[in-house]
């Protein structure tokens, strides 16, 4: 089978890891890709939004199966595309279509598609510029702190959480009056502001069954200690020891099942991954947002815990009998760190060589911002590498993928040292 997979990241990096592990994958194709996934398969110079240059791709390259990454081509409609085209349309593509990657695309869509199906999350409302004077109203009437959130995609910055009435208001007022986020705050969903500890679940769903993959805790902060401005992500590890059988008992009967279920009473078709995140509450688990696709850097710990053939999982999705798929978690422990650029999340360094990657011994060096320049990996991103290492216990996992972090070079290079240490 030809496979072509849709991203540039980290995730990426960890899918065209895994997918190659199969033996029904014959060719890899990975359009951008990075310096790392060139090791597992051929990268393709297309942008994930060109429909027509990835028509043209998979039409000239026999491909048999598309594997979307990030969130905007699915967004912007790339399943629609391929199966509105006569040509295209029998060629799976693995990501949600256009209305069901809603449930990331928009948080009204994804807050009234909870209160639909009875899945527990943060009481909300939500406002628009003719409703401003509601809005501000109804703040007033909340608890404090508030979370408001931009309705539309907004590269992970649209959510404030507010600590006074004053703070809320002004930014009700920035986001909806002077499209503090662009169009994505044309809406504002706010959202009662829930206390707990986060962690995110995966799910893969043919539209009628599903698997619950490994589950995962990001660590969003760029300072050690949780402290400091809000990344893409700078590590993550997988199993979450607080998500036990009974809390994951909950997650399935009162999340997993009326979202999977929700979906198909509506008339909805989904293919793909389902990331949930979510808040355990006291015991009981809250639903923060959906994404239609696997997270980065979770995805660099979920792939290795498993063991299962992952392409055989993805052709189970394709055409519909994934409820037949042999599917096994290995009950290691994955830990992630990820090497960021100079000055990550504010303006980076760039295009610095990258050595002693083959220094890395018991982990695997995911690329995330990565590139050639003649014979050199250089760093093209904020997220340069993401580093998993998969043991018996977390602290021996934690230590090997820091050991190894601390293996590689390059000019103004920065790493966590603490991803996981609250879960000892
Ligand atoms: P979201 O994009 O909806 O996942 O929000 C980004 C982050 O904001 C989440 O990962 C949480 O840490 C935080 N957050 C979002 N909604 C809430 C909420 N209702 N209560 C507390 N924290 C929240």
């Amino acid at each position: 089978m030809n496979i072509l997979l849709i991203g540039s990241g980290g995730r990426e990096s960890a899918f065209a890891w895994k997918l190659t592990q199969s033996p029904q994958c014959e060719k890899l194709f990975i359009a951008p890709g990075n310096a790392g996934t060139g090791q597992f398969g051929t990268n393709v110079d297309l942008k994930v939004t060109d429909f027509e240059g990835i028509k043209a791709f998979v039409l000239a390259n026999g491909i048999n199966l598309v594997l979307v990454g990030p969130e905007e081509p699915l967004v912007k409609g790339i399943h629609d595309f391929f199966l509105d085209d006569e040509q295209l349309k029998s060629i799976p593509v693995i990501g949600p279509q256009r209305e069901a990657a809603q449930l990331e695309g928009s948080k009204d869509f994804s807050k009234q598609f909870m209160q639909r199906h009875n899945i527990p999350t943060a009481a909300s409302r939500t406002f628009t510029r003719d409703t401003l004077q509601d809005g501000l109203t109804y703040l007033a009437t909340q608890g404090l702190p508030i979370v408001l959130k931009a309705d539309g995609l907004a590269a992970g910055k649209g959510v404030l959480i507010c600590l006074s009435l004053q703070e809320a208001q002004q930014e009700l007022v920035e986001m909806l009056t002077e499209a503090k986020f662009g169009e994505a705050s044309s809406k504002v969903v706010v959202e009662q502001f829930l206390q707990g500890i986060e962690l995110s679940v995966f799910v893969l769903t043919d539209g009628n069954s599903y698997k619950i993959l490994p589950e995962a805790k990001d660590y969003k902060r760029i300072g050690e200690g949780d402290t400091g401005l809000n990344t893409g992500g700078m590590g993550s590890v997988s199993p979450v020891p607080f998500a036990d059988a009974a809390f994951m008992q909950k997650v399935e009967e009162r999340i997993v099942i009326p979202t999977v279920e929700g979906l198909k009473q509506e008339g909805i078709p989904y293919k793909g991954f389902i990331f949930i995140g979510l808040m355990n509450c006291d015991g009981d688990p809250y639903t923060i947002e959906y994404n239609c696709r696997m997270g980065d850097p979770e995805t660099e710990s979920v792939l290795p815990r498993i063991e299962s053939d992952l392409v055989d999982l993805l052709m189970g999705v394709a055409e519909g009998n994934l409820v037949e798929k042999q599917f096994s978690i290995s009950p290691k422990i994955a830990a992630t760190v990820v090497c960021v650029a100079g000055g990550y999340p504010g303006e980076y360094l760039k295009d610095k060589v990258i050595s002693g990657l083959d220094n890395v011994r018991g982990s695997i060096a995911f690329h995330a911002g990565t590139g050639m320049q003649g014979d050199d990996v250089i760093t093209t991103g904020g997220r340069v590498l993401a580093i998993t290492s998969l043991q018996d216990d977390l602290f021996t996992a934690l230590q090997q993928s820091t050991l190894d972090a601390s293996r590689i070079y390059y000019d103004g290079k920065y790493f966590r040292k603490d991803i996981g240490f609250d879960l000892l």
